[in-house]
């Protein structure tokens, strides 16, 4: 399968890894849209929010017990947001799961 994501979790595209468990891999945005822009994503393929479901569900809880760990490492002490765009009316571009976390400034009041 042709996946960006697959592709730089098996090293294959480089990334500047963040974090890394035998679930999880976290690396930096190549584009930040925010001093710090963090991707999480998932060791398995899953496409997006809309492909989560009761077989791979732990991988999504294990993600959401990893983003405070990272953000508390990264020092976004002052608050976090964490984002998930699914599809197309989202603009989701890369078709892997992946959780955003955006900090490290005052973040705009609107989400969209
Ligand atoms: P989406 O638009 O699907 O929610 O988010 C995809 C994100 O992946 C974008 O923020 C984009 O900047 C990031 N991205 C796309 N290609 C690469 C890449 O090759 N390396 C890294 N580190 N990030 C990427
Ligand atoms: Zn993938």
């Amino acid at each position: 399968m042709d996946c960006l994501f697959c592709s730089i979790i098996n090293g294959d595209i480089p990334s500047t890894k963040v974090y890394e468990d035998e679930m999880v891999y976290a690396f930096r945005d190549i584009n930040p849209q925010a001093p710090t822009h963090i991707l999480v994503i998932p060791k398995i393929h899953i496409p997006s929010v809309d492909g989560i479901d009761e077989n791979n569900s732990a991988v999504v809880a294990h993600i959401f017990e990893c983003i405070p760990k990272i953000a508390k490492a990264e020092g976004l002490n002052g608050g976090y947001r964490v984002v998930s765009n699914c599809g197309d009316n989202a603009c989701q571009s890369v078709k892997h799961l992946h959780f955003h976390i955006l900090g490290g400034k005052q973040l705009a009041d609107s989400m969209a």
